[in-house]
């Protein structure tokens, strides 16, 4: 079965805790703190893989948890960031936050995407230090890593569509130019799902060819098959449109042909708007006359027409060059715009957490604030004002003195410590 749609959990690793320690020396009885910082968690990176063509992997496993930084040791021993969690996919795949619906990557491209960021690791006693404080007991535990369910749909990315009314020929064409073995039956719908096929054009070219179920008439209303196989060739460059010339289902070639066009189009102008060759298929059962009307017809609409036998192979064998010739004249289709805004909650839900690392120590965690805070100017008096404000307004100073904040008391937000003086 073809699968193109997975919901699956994604979890970043968690940092690493810093280490609480002292230093240990001979004829030293009490040396300084020396407990080093925690590594970072693992990203969530998802990669393209050109191998790949399915989701059917994400049914069996929903769930994926990158590897948690190590933590600080004593002796300024900074524990290892984790090695990231690599998860591949196939090419083209649209990963979406459930929630939200939102675009948070489009794996279309070579370059890894990381997706859910590892937690940030502890600090380690070491930086605790002061000169009021010599003896520091406490170290800040790590972060942890981001964590989102997330669907995975997979657009195909095939150059070329293979279009037209069900049983004209499509699957037996692209069995016959690649190497994919679609399903070829005598009756209608025998293709529930696209198939992908590798065409090789010579040594060094090659194309993907999807064909594509049939299209019935009201299938872009949602009635019948077409319209949820559609979507899969969005992002075709080119549609080769199969017809079957002969007629030898008792249809009238030009009026499939029309019919087929108007689906796409109500579907996806976009769509609609690809250049076409026209294939006119099943010329080993169909007169010389009913082959030339049909060509005559096309033609005269300026499209390129193929007269074409899948059983027989007659045309199919010079088909991929032809097909690579106008390929390589056209553009890549664009991907996806990446939309999804990563809100500033913390693990709980919350903007902010507030931790007592012990007696008259706060860490604040919130990566709003911490940005704020680089940007601001401690000596700048307006700076300090505004940060103060968010301070208030955010509801972390009622936290702190929740828990017991005290005048003088240190508080660590990020990279930076403050003396509580309010
Ligand atoms: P699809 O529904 O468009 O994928 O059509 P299929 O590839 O499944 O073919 C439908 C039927 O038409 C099958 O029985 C094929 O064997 C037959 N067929 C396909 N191509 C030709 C052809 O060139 N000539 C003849 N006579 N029959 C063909
Ligand atoms: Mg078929």
């Amino acid at each position: 079965m073809f699968v193109d749609i997975a919901k699956i959990r994604i979890k970043a690793g968690r940092g690493g805790d810093g280490a609480v320690s002292f230093r240990r020396e001979k004829y030293v009885a009490a040396g300084g703190p020396d407990g080093g910082d925690g590594g970072r968690g693992g990203d969530v990176i998802f990669v393209a893989d050109p191998n790949l063509s399915t989701l059917m992997d994400f049914r069996y496993k929903t769930k994926y948890q990158a590897p948690a930084g190590e933590n600080g040791r004593g002796n300024r021993c900074f524990g290892k960031n984790a090695e990231p969690l690599v998860i591949r996919v196939p090419k083209g795949t649209v990963i979406r936050e459930v929630t939200t619906g939102a675009v948070m990557a489009d794996i279309s491209g070579d370059e890894p995407v990381v997706v859910a960021k590892g937690g940030r690791g502890g600090w380690g006693n070491v930086h605790f230090a002061s000169p009021t404080r010599q003896i520091p007991r406490f170290a800040k535990p790590g972060l942890p890593g981001e964590e989102y369910e997330v669907q995975l749909e997979l657009k195909l990315i095939a150059d070329v569509g293979l279009i037209g009314f069900p049983n004209v020929g499509k699957s037996t064409i692209l069995s016959v130019i690649s190497a994919a073995r679609p399903k070829i039956a005598n009756y209608h719908f025998t293709t529930l799902s696209p198939v992908l096929g590798v065409v090789r054009v010579d040594e060094q070219a090659s194309f993907v060819a999807a064909d594509i179920p049939g299209l019935i008439e009201g299938a872009s209303d949602g009635i019948g098959l077409g319209h949820d196989f559609l979507r899969h060739v969005e992002r075709c460059r080119m549609l080769l449109h199969v017809v079957d010339v002969s007629g030898c289902e008792g249809r009238d070639p030009k009026d499939d042909f029309e019919k087929i066009n108007q689906e796409l189009e109500r579907f996806s102008p976009v769509l609609a708007a690809r250049p076409q060759l026209v294939l006119g298929n099943k010329c080993d059962i169909a007169t010389p006359e009913q082959v030339e009307e049909f060509r005559a017809f096309i033609e005269e609409q300026g499209l390129t027409f193929m007269p074409i036998s899948a059983a027989t192979r007659r045309g199919l064998d010079s088909l991929p060059g032809t097909v690579y010739s106008v390929l390589r004249t056209l553009p890549e289709v664009g991907s996806f715009e990446v939309n999804y805004v990563k809100p500033e909650l913390n693990a709980d839900g919350a903007r902010f957490t507030v931790t007592k690392l012990e007696d008259h120590v706060f860490s604040v965690e919130a990566p709003w604030l911490e940005r704020i805070l680089e940007g601001s100017d401690v000596e700048d008096y307006e700076s300090l004002q505004y940060f103060q404000r968010q301070l208030a307004d955010s509801g972390v100073l009622d936290e702190l003195v929740r828990q017991g904040v005290e005048e003088d008391d240190t508080i660590c937000i990020g990279e930076f410590q403050f003396d509580y003086v309010f």
